[in-house]
């Protein structure tokens, strides 16, 4: 099953928009390009190109390469970035208003939820694939891109856990409108430490009885439904691989409630909330796996979340980046472009090497869960590298432009308050610290 056929009609139309009347072949080609290769595989660092064969020589190693496909959809989601996004940008971040229309947009052109299968109607996007459209639109907002995100976090459990029925059911739907989903497994009393979550669900004959409050859920008030994890055996003593159950909640289930949208730092459009769900019945149809299998199902699912997080820190970086260097190509102090001076050049020059790692780690990440392989390591890896580049980027940005760097009415004020979140979402900084250190070990022990 493709994408059904007024979606492709109205994927068409946006193009059309975004490119111009007078591009119509462009739109045909970029249109149906796009449609083969969200479906395609993603070729990155997987093939050599001829081009680059040279007789009697062995050609092994990496590629990195995009392959044609890849580079126009890259460039579709740059140019919806720049053209629908960044102009609105600072629009949503004043009002805390949810980006509805951008959303609808980009859902009728395919740029959300891209890894939901073809068999359920989606692109069936790889995971690198799908990084690379994040990066674009998180150069345009994070805000907004992490309210699309969010989507994708939601539905990673389900794409990897669901049984066929959960799949057609709830991934579908997101296809077939454009409807959002969140992922609820912090509370109020823990975070990084997922393992000490306190909702309780109790079975009662074909049903389980949800009780309990989650906190700080991207999507909270504007989810169709939710991946919740919650504690289905109260024995203290049974370890976490056990005693959690993962289940998928209609929103509008009884018993269901969201609290108000938090003011937060930054990235203040997308909707962060506390849910609660009080005697919540929910049918035991919607249990992923199995009755203690939600926190393997919970982790699992941020080893294909965490390398697109990555990607958002990555293009939040390289558009503190732009700036600061379009700047420091304008202002002139002592005579000169602050671009001459060599204490702003190196600035700049540790931008470039961070945000260029970034990329390199988060590619890397996404390319080895696309190739079936565990990438906890990678994309703990990328998460935390990408975070704090971007930190560093947007401070060191806010720094380039001197006082006006501090005001509103310039772009970096806001990539400083936005890009502080990457640090903490997603498992925080310290926490993908202690998972690298501890797959480092790992590893280590089985060579020597
Ligand atoms: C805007 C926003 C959106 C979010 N979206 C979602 C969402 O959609 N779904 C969802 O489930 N959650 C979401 N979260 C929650 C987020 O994942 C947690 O805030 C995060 O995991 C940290 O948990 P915590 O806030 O409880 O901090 P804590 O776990 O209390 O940590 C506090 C500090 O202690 C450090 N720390 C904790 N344990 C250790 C350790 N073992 N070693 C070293 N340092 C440690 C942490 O790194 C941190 O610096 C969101 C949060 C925010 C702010």
């Amino acid at each position: 099953m493709g994408c059904n056929l007024q979606q492709k009609f109205q994927s068409q139309k946006m193009l059309v928009g975004l490119l111009g009347r007078n591009n119509m072949t462009l739109t045909k080609i970029i249109f149906n390009k796009v449609q083969l290769s969200l479906r395609g595989t993603v070729r990155l660092l997987a093939t050599v190109p001829e081009s680059s064969k040279a007789p009697g020589r062995v050609h092994g190693g990496y590629n990195f390469e995009l392959t044609d496909e890849q580079k126009e959809y890259q460039a579709l989601s740059r140019k919806f970035a720049r053209e629908e996004v960044i102009p609105v940008a600072r629009h949503y971040d004043e009002t805390g208003e949810y980006p509805v229309e951008i959303l609808k947009k980009a859902w009728k052109l395919g740029l959300m939820n891209h890894g939901i299968p073809e068999k359920y109607g989606g692109a069936g996007l790889s995971h690198l694939g799908g990084c690379l459209i994040t990066e674009e639109l998180a150069y345009g907002c994070t805000g907004i891109a992490t309210a699309m995100e969010a989507n994708n976090l939601g539905q990673a459990p389900v794409i990897l856990a669901g049984n066929e029925e959960q799949k057609k059911k709830y991934l579908t739907r997101l296809v077939e409108e454009p409807l959002m989903c969140a992922y609820c497994v912090t509370e109020p009393g823990a975070g990084s430490d997922v393992a000490g979550i306190k909702t309780k669900v109790e079975k009662k004959g074909d049903r389980w009885i949800l009780n309990g409050q989650k906190m700080w859920i991207t999507n909270g008030g504007k989810a169709n439904w939710y991946f919740v994890l919650a504690r289905s055996n109260p024995d203290p003593k049974c370890p976490a691989n056990k005693s959690l159950t993962a289940f998928i909640v209609d929103a509008d289930l009884p018993g269901v409630s969201v609290g108000r949208k938090e003011q937060n730092m930054g990235q203040r459009t997308s909707d962060t909330r506390g849910v609660v769900f009080e005697d919540v019945e929910v049918p035991n149809e919607n249990v992923l796996l199995g009755e203690g299998a939600g926190f393997k199902i919970a982790m699992g699912a941020f080893d294909k979340t965490r390398p697109p997080v990555a990607a958002g820190a990555t293009g939040l970086a390289q558009r503190a980046l732009d700036e600061a260097t379009k700047y420091s190509l304008e202002r002139k102090t002592f005579g000169k472009f602050i671009s001459e001076h060599q204490a702003v050049q190196f600035m700049l020059a540790e931008m470039t090497i961070g945000v260029e790692t970034s990329r390199l780690a988060y590619l890397r990440a996404a390319w080895e869960i696309d190739q079936g392989r565990r990438n906890t390591y990678w994309a703990s890896i990328a998460k935390a590298l990408a975070s704090d580049v971007a930190n560093k980027c947007a401070t060191d940005a806010v720094q380039i432009f001197g006082g006006n760097g501090f005001n509103c009415d310039y772009p970096v004020e806001k990539l400083m308050r936005d890009a502080k979140i990457y640090q903490i979402y997603e498992g925080t900084s310290q926490i993908q610290r202690v998972i690298i250190s501890r797959e480092h070990l790992k590893k280590f022990k089985e060579i020597v």
